[in-house]
């Protein structure tokens, strides 16, 4: 029998498969196909909408769900505005307030990885003014362009996550005047969020620098932050100088205004070029044990699967899943300390496991962890006793 292509019957460098035959040029010409499918943001935009991007987000991201929302519609209207490539549809970056540890930044990279869209995440207090030691905010985007493997397209249509913008602040001084440094920092990220063409240089693998012109019109930028006391803050009608008041009322469960970031210490010129403003919550009890055993992707089920690789069925003890919970409450840190608080311990019982040959099943335990070698021996042989017994 001949070998013949199964999709355009040429008989010339032709693979077989396990059900037909391919020739090199249609390998070549479906490699470029899916290249185009994986980087063309716009081709994602056209058949996503707010309610399914949130759908995917529920899928990884526990609770704060009215964040979810927000995210989701500023997302897909980003994207649209992209599509539309309409100077006249103002670009929406975007203010998330919230503790530490409650998934500010986890939401935005499970959107950037969803959509495969490129994100770099920086550190606010990383930068200062142009002249003063630190960071410059034109890094930023050398490493997006970094994050983008080198495609400038790609780039062009990147998040950028700025976390601790709180932190760059500009505090009024008894003579009204702003502290320079805050305000330095916010006017570079203002001049990058305001969209014109930037030049990175990078250097070549020849010893040379190459210039790359990057346009940072539809760069989404995100700023995440605690924002500490902010609901505190006693703004009342303020005027804040891109569009008219904003009325703020003294309910400690109200709405963050534009106003009150002004009020915070914010140039107006900044906090008018980030006009979403979406505020997280503090992780209930509930998310946490979510986020910890709940989800495919939790904490301990992770530990689980690693057992399972060793054919050790693990489970964990309601008192120590109750433990970690508690600790990280306490120490204030979200989500972000339930990891941290077990990982040592866990650490080092996978090591003593590892001494064993013959446990199939570990119930894991606060008195396991502490001292794992004399609960495994108590109930089982030795690795060594176990090898002798099988010979
Ligand atoms: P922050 O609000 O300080 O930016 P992060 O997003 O960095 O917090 O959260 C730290 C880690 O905690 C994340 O990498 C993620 O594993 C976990 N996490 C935080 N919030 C959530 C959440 N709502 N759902 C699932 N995991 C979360």
């Amino acid at each position: 029998m001949i070998e013949v292509c199964s999709f355009c019957g040429e008989k010339k460098n032709v693979f077989e498969g396990l059900k037909g035959y391919i020739c090199l040029d249609c390998c070549k010409a479906s490699l470029s196909e899916l290249e185009h499918i994986d980087d063309d943001v716009s081709d994602v935009s056209t058949s996503l909408n707010p309610f399914k991007l949130k759908k995917e987000l529920d899928k990884y991201v526990v609770g704060q769900d009215e964040a979810k929302k927000i995210i989701s519609v500023a997302v897909c209207n980003h994207l649209k505005r992209i599509e539309a490539n309409d100077n006249l549809l103002e670009k929406s970056n975007i203010l998330i307030l919230g503790p530490t540890g409650c998934g500010k930044t986890f939401l935005m990279s499970t959107v950037s990885r969803f959509l495969k869209i490129p994100m770099v995440i920086v550190d606010a207090t990383n930068f200062t003014q142009v002249g003063y030691v630190g960071e410059d905010v034109s890094n930023i985007l050398k490493k997006l362009y970094i994050a983008a493997e080198g495609d400038i397209e790609r780039c062009k249509k990147g998040i950028v996550y700025v976390d601790e913008i709180d932190k760059v602040m500009s505090k009024t001084s008894s003579h009204g005047d702003r502290d320079a440094a805050g305000t330095g920092v916010q006017q570079n990220f203002l001049k990058l969020m305001e969209g014109g063409t930037q030049v990175i240089k990078l250097p070549t693998p020849d010893g040379g620098i190459k210039e790359i012109e990057i346009d940072t019109r539809n760069i989404l930028f995100v700023f995440g932050g605690a924002f500490v006391g902010i609901e505190e803050q006693d703004v009342k009608k303020k005027t804040i100088g891109f569009g008219g008041t904003v009325d703020v009322s003294t309910d400690e469960n109200k709405e963050v205004t534009q106003a009150d970031i002004v009020k915070y210490g914010f140039i107006p010129e900044f906090v008018g070029r980030v006009p979403i403003v979406v505020k997280m919550h503090e992780l209930t009890r509930d998310d946490l044990k979510n986020i910890l055993i709940g989800t495919d992707t939790s904490i301990l089920k992770q530990y689980q699967a690693m057992f399972m690789m060793d054919k050790i069925k693990a489970s964990f003890d309601d008192s120590l899943i109750n433990e970690i919970i508690d600790n990280s409450i306490e120490k204030h840190m979200g989500a972000r300390g339930l990891r941290g608080t077990i990982e040592k311990d866990i650490m080092n019982l996978m090591f003593e496991v590892s001494k064993y040959t013959n446990i199939k099943t570990l119930q894991i335990t606060r008195e396991l962890l502490n001292d794992p070698d004399a609960v495994i021996s108590n109930n089982l042989l030795t690795k060594e006793d176990a090898n002798s017994n099988n010979c």
